[in-house]
Parts: structure tokens; sequence; C-alpha cells
């Protein structure tokens, strides 16, 4: 619609990633004269150029509203736009407006349409948005990841069986606060609240942003972990369990989090891998918390026995 109407020689639509202060810019669609052309398929986020590289991103960012700038080489007196795609949590889009030719500048009205048509579409994803998510602690909720778990379940590469602990694969590890009750009894739920808060935020700060973090109601959190083996797996959730352990929260102090985590198959269901990742976590509970155990291993060494109802050959449905 924007190219009908505004006639620019090219639109692009940018993603917008990650957390703020380290956001990340990645082409999804461009049209020109050719017509549509998809932006590629995602690459290593790590990869991505930074708001903060280019000063018009930065600048639009920053204000939040659209910034209208004199293109990089360009001797003549031409001007393109760029405007922010506002999402609950802040920037989650960028849409550049590119001129050549006769036609200099994106015209005043042009530009108001565009920013009616933005508002419109922010409405949009908002109510999209609070279905999705949590409302404490912004994160995805138990309903989006029950919908997501047989999407992703498609993409998982089936290892080889047996599974070998060095086979790279998907990992679910449900995350429960240590002695949670205490704190709420000690310093009210108020305090409580911000713990979880504060916790949540470990978790963006800890896990790579492609890793999947959801809030499963309570004290209670799930994150998938991709493309690592076992050992890699551990090494993730460690880093999070040492970083809740690290950090002193203010009135409540020390806070420590145990950790279930095991392999998800090809033809798991939400039930069975959350089964098995909360044996794993029963045992860390039950063996001094602030601990971090996979259900794969503790199998393995005989620790705990083979979960009949949670066992990785279930199909529930
Ligand atoms: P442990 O997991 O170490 O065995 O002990 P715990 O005390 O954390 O375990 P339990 O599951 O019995 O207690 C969880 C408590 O979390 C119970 C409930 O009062 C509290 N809780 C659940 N949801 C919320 C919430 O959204 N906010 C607050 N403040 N408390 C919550
Ligand atoms: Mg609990
Ligand atoms: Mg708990």
């Amino acid at each position: 619609m924007l190219f009908e109407h505004v006639q620019p020689n090219c639109v692009k639509v940018y993603r917008v990633l990650g957390e703020e202060g380290r956001q990340r810019v990645q082409l999804r669609v461009s049209m020109d004269q050719d017509g549509l052309h998809q932006g590629g398929v995602p690459t290593d986020p790590a990869l991505l150029p930074l708001v903060t590289e280019r000063p018009h991103w930065h600048e639009c960012a920053l204000l939040g509203d659209a910034v209208h700038y004199l293109p990089e080489g360009n001797a003549a007196e031409r001007f393109d736009s760029v405007f922010p795609l506002m999402g609950n949590s802040g920037l989650i889009g960028l849409i550049e407006v590119e001129f050549s030719g006769a036609r200099a500048a994106i015209r005043p009205h042009d530009a108001n349409l565009v920013q009616g048509v933005l508002r419109i579409l922010r409405n949009h994803l908002s109510a999209l948005d609070y279905g999705e998510r949590d409302t404490l602690t912004g994160l995805l909720n138990r309903r989006t990841f029950e919908a997501t778990f047989a999407k992703r379940r498609g993409k998982i590469i089936a290892p080889a069986p047996p599974e070998e602990p060095t086979t790279p694969g998907s990992w679910l590890g449900v995350i429960d606060v240590d002695r949670f009750k205490t704190i709420n009894d000690t310093f009210g739920h108020l305090f409580g609240d911000e713990v979880l808060l504060l916790i949540a935020r470990l978790m963006f700060d800890t896990f790579r942003s492609t890793e999947m973090i959801y809030r499963f109601g309570g004290e209670e959190f799930v994150v998938i972990v991709d493309g690592t083996n076992e050992q890699g797996a551990a090494v993730a959730y460690e880093r999070f369990r040492e970083a809740v352990a690290d950090y002193r929260f203010p009135q409540v102090g020390k806070v420590t989090v145990s950790i279930g985590y095991t392999r998800v198959g090809p033809a798991d269901v939400p039930a069975s891998a959350m089964g098995r990742a909360d044996s794993a976590l029963y045992y860390a509970k039950e063996h001094g918390r602030n601990a971090v155990r996979c259900y794969d291993a503790l199998l393995r060494d005989g620790d705990i026995q083979l979960n009949k109802s949670a066992g990785p050959e279930l199909e529930l449905f």
C-alpha cells in the first residue's frame, strides 16, 4: 500500500530483535519496481547490524518517531524516511522509504498517512501481544508455549537412536524458584512479585535471544535451548542458576532457583517433555536445591527410574 501510494524508489520493512541497548535489525521484506523481495532466512542474530550502527535508525529508535535524512553518498537534495513500528515493549520494527529521481522526499500528507497506518498496526499488535504474554513479566505465557511446541517439534532433527549425550538437539528446562512461599510469607506478595520480575530480567540477560522463555504461572518458568548437546544445555542453565544465586535482590536478599531439563524428541508432546523435566526438577529439589539436573543423565546413571507416564515414546494425541 505504501509503495503504491507514496511512489518511492523502494520500501524496506525491518524487524528489530533483542533487548533495548543491544537491538539488532533484520530485513524482512522490500518492495521496488521489480516487486516484493523476501529478506532472506534468519541467520545468527549476532551477525545482524545493531540499531545503533546507522545514525537514522538510532535516532528513530531514540525518538520513537519518524526521521527524514539525507542518504549517504548522495549529492542531490534528497531525503529518505524511516518510521518506527512500536510494540508494547518498545521498538519492534522499522520501515524505510527511499526515493530517487524527480521525487526528492516524502510528502507531508503521505508521512501522516504512514503514521496513521502504523498506529492502527500498533493497536492490532498490542491486542495480539496481550494474549501471548504474561502480564507481570512480559514473558510468553503457557498458552503460547503449547501452541509453538508442536510447530517447533516439526523442525527438530531426530538424533539417530540411541541418543548420545554429545548429540546436539533441543532441550526443555523447567525453572522453579526455591522456597518461594517463604519469600511471600516473610516479605509479602508485592516483594514476591518483584522477585519474579527481576528473575525474568535475569533470564533476558543470560539466555541468548533465540532461546524461548516462558512463564508457566506461579514461580515456574520454561526455557527452550536449541542447537547444543547435553553439556552445552547444562552450561546455559548453569549460567542462569548462578546469575540468580549471585544477584542481591532488594529487601529479600538471596534467592535461588532449581532447574530440571530434558532432551526434546521428535515425537514429544508438551506433557511428556514437561513430565521428564519435572522429574529432574523434583530430584534437584530433593537433593539440596540451587542446582541444575538433567533427566536423561539421571536416568543413565540409575538415579531415577524411567517415568512411564512421561516416557519419550509416549504419544498422547
Ligand atoms: P520449593 O519450590 O523450593 O519446593 O518451595 P516453594 O515454596 O517455592 O514451592 P511451592 O510450589 O509450594 O510454592 C510456590 C508459591 O508461589 C505458592 C504461591 O503462594 C506463590 N505464588 C504463585 N504465583 C505467584 C505470583 O504470581 N506472585 C507471588 N508473589 N507469589 C506467587
Ligand atoms: Mg513451584
Ligand atoms: Mg518453588
